[in-house]
């Protein structure tokens, strides 16, 4: 695994006015459409969107953008700080050719079968021509009532959108796929919000997001016509995902039937979205609601919630306070529960097959496919070179030595590039785990059998590193440096910036985020944003305990 490192790109931007945005809206051309225009909630059948308005707010203000985003859009920074970017990307003026819409969609929330859910407060501006020459939807998320709201406002807050943006940013960092943020714009609005589900609402800041992506199509945007036997739009679905996002695929010749391509599709999903957990389990990220509208069909990080970065080593740790008493969607459980999802996903797909053992066979692959690279990407987290099946005993002692005391999982694997490999076995128990000791919560603890536990444990460790011939210590160092972050948006680091912009100052947001874009680097006079998680965060709302409210 490779992770993307990317240096700030040049301000390349060809951009003046966002009327001149490239918008070539293929979704809402190519898909039936809702013929209500408005955003009176109601049951959306056969159709794949319904065309609404974002709602203005009341004194939109840009809070920050991605630098990044911006140049793949082509927006040169003066275009970034100008009050129609806020106008624009808080929905209160819609770009010219813009054709807003909210996509239909169901999905399984927690296991259960939910029927339509859809896009209740997310709505797309179209898709814009990028800086490649590929497509990129723009999304406003929290801007405003659609058909699909139900009984909720459609808006977002502030808290829930910083986190959005910053994470967003920090996973494409990481190269870890996910969708992107260009931009956070404080509305100017009061939205009401019940933080802790324990009936005490009140009102907080609101904000909008604007997410990017190539397509926003989820698992339940196929689901939910798969659920009302409507196989038209299903096929119709299907076809318009391959042709247009898998166009490999689609002008295969080798695979001249519609049924060919679905499961070739299929098998490529369920390989990107293996890869997908894979890379979450790498960096620690807890998704927190792994409902299958939350499944992008690109083998994206989708829907920033409740989610959580994993701090001291707990499986099952879930920051979702939801989902507190199942545990649904813990740390540990990831793999299973994205499996069950793609599962999910066949089961939707087989109406349009005439037999579906190829399916099963794809969807069979998916323990194999997220097995090889899971073990992979440890044998190259510790400095191995190729895993080997005999390197499962010491991937498991490691997994166990983390639980022995509370043992920070990313500091702990980052610090190990440090420890000296020591063949000849001359160096004391200390020297070997001086470099590991800022990764324990109680470093008094590290003593007795966990000492001895942990030295063997190195011991071996250092062995295999001289058995996988990786012998050149700086070489071996950047190679596992470029798997273990040194950075990531830890939820005491995200709840230090919401703070403070909730407080006006909405400055530390952007200084977090110049961190989170070299999160593989050491970045002098930066270490306090690597740091454990300080005692204040322990039980702190926002950073151990978080609701789906947002
Ligand atoms: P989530 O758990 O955030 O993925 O949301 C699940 C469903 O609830 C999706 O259909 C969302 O669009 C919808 N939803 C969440 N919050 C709101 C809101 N404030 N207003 C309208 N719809 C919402
Ligand atoms: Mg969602």
């Amino acid at each position: 695994m490779s992770p993307v490192q990317l240096e700030s790109p040049p301000d390349r931007g060809e951009l003046h006015d966002l009327d001149e945005l490239s918008f070539d809206n293929r979704f809402t051309a190519s898909l039936p459409a809702d013929p209500e225009i408005s955003a009176r909630r109601r049951q959306v059948e056969g159709a794949a969107f319904s065309r609404v308005m974002p709602t203005p707010t009341a004194a939109p203000t840009t809070l920050c953008w991605s630098s990044e985003v911006a140049a793949l859009l082509g927006l040169d920074a003066a275009v970034c700080a100008g009050a129609d970017f806020a106008d624009v990307f808080s929905g209160n003026r819609v770009p010219q050719r813009a054709d807003p819409f909210a996509m239909c969609y169901g999905g399984h929330q927690f296991g259960n079968w939910a029927g339509q859910l859809g896009d209740g407060r997310a709505i797309a501006l179209g898709e814009v021509i990028d800086a490649a020459g590929g497509h990129q939807m723009l999304q406003l998320k929290g801007a405003g009532p659609t058909p699909y709201s139900r009984g909720a406002d459609g808006r977002a807050v502030l808290r829930s959108s910083v986190r959005e943006f910053l994470c967003s940013e920090a996973m494409f960092h990481l190269g870890v796929p996910t969708t992107r943020a260009l931009s956070l714009v404080a509305t100017g609005d009061a939205v009401v919000r019940d933080m802790l589900y324990d009936g005490h609402p009140a009102p907080e800041p609101g904000a909008v997001v604007c997410r990017v992506a190539p397509s926003f199509v989820r698992f339940g945007n196929f689901q939910l016509p798969g659920s009302r036997h409507d196989t038209a739009l299903l096929r119709a679905l299907v076809e318009y995902s391959i042709e247009r996002d898998f166009p490999s695929i689609w002008s295969d010749v080798t695979r001249p039937s519609f049924e060919a391509k679905v499961i070739a599709w299929f098998n490529v999903v369920v390989e990107s979205t293996a890869r997908l957990v894979v890379d979450w389990m790498r960096v620690g990220f807890v998704h927190g609601v792994l409902n299958t509208d939350n499944m992008s069909i690109l083998g994206l990080t989708i829907d920033y919630g409740p989610y959580g970065w994993l701090e001291s080593f707990d499986p099952g740790w879930t920051p979702n306070t939801t989902d507190a008493q199942m545990r649904r969607y813990r740390y540990g459980a990831q793999p299973s529960v994205v499996g069950w999802n793609v599962a999910q996903l066949a089961n939707a797909l087989a109406p349009l097959l005439d037999g579906t053992d190829e399916l099963q066979a794809a969807l069979d692959g998916y323990g194999a496919a997220y097995g090889h690279r899971f073990c992979s990407m440890m044998a190259e987290r510790f400095g191995w070179g190729p895993y080997r099946e005999s390197d499962d005993e010491l991937i498991s002692e490691f997994f166990s030595l983390l639980s022995a005391t509370e043992t920070d999982y990313l500091i702990f694997c980052r610090q190990l590039a440090l420890v000296p490999i020591d063949p000849s076995g001359a160096l004391d128990d200390e020297t070997l785990v001086a470099p590991l000791l800022d990764a324990y919560y109680q470093p008094e603890e590290l003593v007795g059998e966990v000492l001895v536990r942990t030295v063997a444990w190195l011991r071996r460790w250092s062995a295999r590193v001289v058995e996988g011939g990786l012998s050149d210590d700086s070489e071996r160092r950047r190679r596992m440096d470029a798997v273990n972050p040194r950075f990531v948006l830890r939820n005491w680091l995200a709840q230090e910036v919401i703070d403070a912009a909730e407080a006006g100052d909405p400055a530390p947001i952007a200084e977090l985020l110049d961190v989170l874009r070299r999160p593989y680097d050491e970045q002098p006079g930066r270490e306090h944003f690597a740091l454990r998680r300080p005692d204040w965060a322990r039980q702190r709302v926002g950073c151990s305990m978080l609701s789906c409210s947002s």
